[in-house]
């Protein structure tokens, strides 16, 4: 059976339902139909948020399908609420990029899904539209003020950084030329798109605080240099107030069920290889004071989503998780180890054991963090008891817990064992995480930091772009924001074809991007596209909708 095939028998409660396990009055929520509504901030309080055990999901560097962070997070939930926990997954929403391309949606799998899976994979409340069109504005704004004779800043149309966005793989719209057409159809100047999720809107919606925090950052956003070679901001054009009315209603984190009947909330929704990869601050805290545990997911791996989850957003919203889960295949370990992709399904424990040097890097960094990790074993239909074994020997060796989760098949019954170690590791924990590198370093000491400690690299390149760039930041006084790296999620290095623990490689950064809004730098390595393209065969191929609504080939 497919993930929707196995999500349409469930009978889903009222989200009014949902709302009154969460502990919020019914009454109170705003409902997008039956089974969606969005939770006014007013439901967040600090005090009792400080007391909620929140436990970050991560993996190990991910095949192109993924391994199963969402649906690991949602059967690790399931499983500590049957342990009578009271617990929230707290989750990112789903882009239309990857819905459409290969990897599919974002609710999960098997028996371990949010739902409604179609409307939460598909517009779901909208979020995405308004960070988008709160972007767009921006965009427009900017080219409506090099057009104008009496207005005008003097921004030098070479300089403007500031794209578009659309949340769709268009690879077609990468670079474009915008303002053709004679005198008043704007001025020439080359520009492009990039994906949804990597909006700094998105960005700046997930690390805010509040509607306050999120105006004055969307104010902050950096655009680019008059000819007189003056920074221009977005609130120099008087825009901020605009973009925060469109963000309403997005700013709001989103409440659905899971498959047993729990509470989840899913807002904000950055991918990991171009932008902070974790969902949003509001949402997090939003989860954590209404819940005895909270579980997170960051990802891709554990070098890209989770060294930022700690770095960028546990030290900007004051939060420290309890414990990693490291989700951990079978079969990515296999591809690590030099196994075929289209094979990982065969037995072969020579590539299992090459690849497992990618598990115990990936150990390692979460240690650094000072935080205790898990190894959660997602369960396969094809992993053998031979191959389970040998990186149980290997959690052995290091002392580490392990359990195997088969949340995939069984939902919560899958994961019992898994929550009784987080449960065990939480309550010892009296500790908060210690951050990789301190703000007010370096740029080129914070990269170097992340490239050499957590990616295991030799050393770090700059392009000549790249280094006008960190000259620049410096002189504009934004050298002490977090790094946020852009970065292949296939590889610890930034070529992807680097495959396990690759050693003495170099991190080469072609250029710096400006985030000061979302408050980071990002430094861009590799040939990381921040607007994907889609596959030679897309899965919205397999997608449809029959004659009475009904949708399909969702995955
Ligand atoms: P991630 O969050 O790490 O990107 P997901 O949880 O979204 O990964 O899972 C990616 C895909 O793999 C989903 O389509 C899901 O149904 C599938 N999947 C996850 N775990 C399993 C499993 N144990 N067996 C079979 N399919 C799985
Ligand atoms: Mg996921």
């Amino acid at each position: 059976m497919t993930d929707l095939q196995i999500a349409k028998k469930v009978t889903l409660k009222p989200i009014t339902e949902i709302a009154e396990k969460f502990g919020i009055d019914p009454e109170k929520i705003e409902m997008y139909g039956r089974d969606k509504a969005k939770i006014p901030l007013s439901y967040i309080n600090r005090n009792k948020a400080k007391k909620s055990n929140l436990i970050l999901v991560s993996a190990i560097s991910p095949t192109p399908a993924g391994e199963g962070k969402t649906t690991m997070s949602i059967g690790l939930t399931e499983a500590l609420n049957r342990l009578h926990k009271k617990t929230t997954v707290v989750l990112r929403e789903p882009s239309l990029g990857p819905v459409f391309g290969i990897k599919g949606g974002a609710t999960g799998g098997g028996y371990s899904q949010v739902l409604p899976l179609e409307d939460i994979n598909l517009h779901f409340t909208g979020d995405f539209s308004a960070i988008e069109k709160a972007h767009n504005l921006l965009s427009a704004v900017i080219d409506n003020n090099v057009q104008s004779k009496t207005q005008s800043l003097g921004l030098d149309p070479r300089t403007i950084t500031w794209k578009r966005v659309l949340d769709m793989n268009d690879r077609a719209l990468r670079r474009i030329i915008v303002g053709l057409g004679g005198t008043s159809f704007g001025i020439p100047r080359e520009t492009g798109f990039d994906i949804t999720a990597a909006s700094e809107i998105m960005a700046i919606l997930c690390i805010s605080k509040d509607l306050v925090d999120l105006k004055k950052r969307l104010g902050e956003i950096f655009i680019g240099y008059t000819y007189t070679k003056k920074p221009i901001f977005a609130k120099d054009l008087k825009v901020a107030g605009a973009m925060a009315a469109l963000l309403k209603h997005a700013i709001k984190p989103n409440l659905v069920q899971t498959m047993e009947g729990n509470p989840a909330i899913i807002h904000g929704g950055p991918f990991a290889n171009i932008a902070q990869g974790t969902n949003s601050v509001i949402g997090t805290l939003m989860g954590m004071t209404h819940s005895e545990y909270t579980v997170t997911e960051a990802g891709f791996g554990f070098d890209l989503g989770a060294e930022k989850f700690f770095d960028i957003k546990c030290q900007s919203a004051n939060i420290s998780p309890k414990a990693v889960v490291l989700t951990t295949t079978i079969r990515a370990l296999k591809y690590h180890g030099g196994a075929d992709l289209n094979n990982l399904e065969k037995p072969n424990l020579e590539a299992l054991r090459q690849g497992l040097p990618n598990l115990e890097k990936h150990l390692e960094n979460i240690k650094k963090f000072n935080v205790t990790p898990i190894i959660a074993i997602n369960k396969f239909k094809s992993d053998t008891k031979e191959e389970i074994q040998l990186i149980k020997d290997l959690a052995k060796i290091k002392n580490i817990r392990i359990a195997v989760a088969d949340v995939w098949a069984k939902g919560g019954a899958g994961a019992l064992k898994l929550a009784k170690h987080v449960i065990e590791v939480a309550e010892k924990c009296n500790t908060k995480f210690k951050p990789l590198y301190k703000w007010n370093m370096s740029i080129e000491s914070k990269i170097e930091n992340i490239a050499k400690e957590i990616y295991g690299a030799e050393h770090v390149d700059y392009n000549s772009v790249a280094k006008r760039q960190l000259r620049e930041i410096k002189t504009l006084g934004l050298d002490k924001l977090p790094i946020c790296v852009a970065k292949t999620q296939k590889s610890l290095s930034d070529n992807p074809k680097l495959l396990g623990r690759p050693k003495d490689f170099i991190i080469t950064v072609r250029e710096i991007e400006i985030a000061a809004g979302a408050g980071f730098l990002i430094p861009i390595t590799g040939n990381i596209m921040r607007m994907p393209g889609l596959p030679a065969i897309p899965a919205s191929e397999g997608i449809d909708i029959s004659n009475n609504g009904e949708i399909s080939g969702l995955f």
